[in-house]
């Protein structure tokens, strides 16, 4: 599998930055996880969006989905078959309603369980096996774990501490973990993890790699990096444009 970062911020982007995106290749499969705000011109960049294979959205909150809204624009002037979103259902976000009357897009309800990190959903895209586990967050979201060929990458989406989230994230190739808050600003009622949980998740789930996103641009990164290297020193932070090989 091939990730490339195209954007790594939130709640809000940096100066010339973009939030929440990525994208995952493997074989047949092109997949995008999640899709904030200055993504959308990133990934298309690297391939027509209209030829994903899927779009994975960990949950509805704007710096993870906002650049959905000019995608549907588009797919309705672009796509040949529809695109497939798999999503948590949350009735409250504007853009799922959004995607809900667009003809180009099929949206699939990923369930989130109210038992944390128990998993509850599966499916597989062009040769991906996804596995879908809660998060925990203000809003329902997932964590997803994608395996392809005996390699596994680990995207946590948005979330705190949860029950469950070592075996979530056990033996990934490549974990790529929210770590925005540093130890000073982190607490268990925050809506993220921090730098350090994120490096020591890693640790604890001996998890190959780390790489640690949503980078909120007014946490000092220096700071991020000290206190996730604390606990592994080969802790790294996403940086657009930059690709894994998993
Ligand atoms: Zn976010
Ligand atoms: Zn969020």
């Amino acid at each position: 599998m091939r990730l490339t970062i195209l954007g790594m911020n939130g709640p809000f982007p940096a100066p010339g930055g973009a939030t929440s995106g990525y994208l995952l290749t493997a074989g047949e499969a092109s997949v995008a996880l999640d899709l904030g705000s200055g993504t959308l011109a990133r990934l298309t960049s690297l391939t027509p969006p209209e030829e994903l294979t899927a779009l994975l959205l960990t949950h509805w909150h704007y710096d993870h989905c906002s650049d959905v809204l000019p995608l549907i624009f588009r797919l309705e002037a672009c796509a040949k078959k529809p695109l497939h979103i798999y999503a948590p259902a949350d009735e409250s976000s504007l853009v799922r309603r959004a995607v809900q009357g667009c003809g180009k897009i099929v949206l699939h309800d990923v369930q989130g369980n109210s038992e944390f990190g128990i998993r509850n959903s599966e499916f597989e895209v062009n040769g991906l096996k996804v596995q879908v586990f809660a998060a925990r967050h203000p809003v329902p979201a997932v964590m997803y774990r994608v395996a392809h060929q005996g390699k596994v990458l680990c995207y946590t989406g948005d979330t705190n501490t949860v029950e469950g989230l070592t075996d979530y994230a056990r033996h990934a190739d490549l974990l790529l973990a929210d770590g925005l808050f540093t130890e000073g600003t982190w607490t268990e009622s925050k809506p993220h993890l921090s730098a350090a949980l994120a490096a020591r998740l890693a640790r604890e789930a001996e998890a190959k790699r780390i790489v640690i996103t949503h980078l909120n641009p007014a946490l000092d990164p220096v700071t991020l990096l000290k206190e996730a290297r604390a606990v592994r020193l080969d802790a790294v932070l996403a940086k657009p444009g930059d690709v894994y090989e998993v």
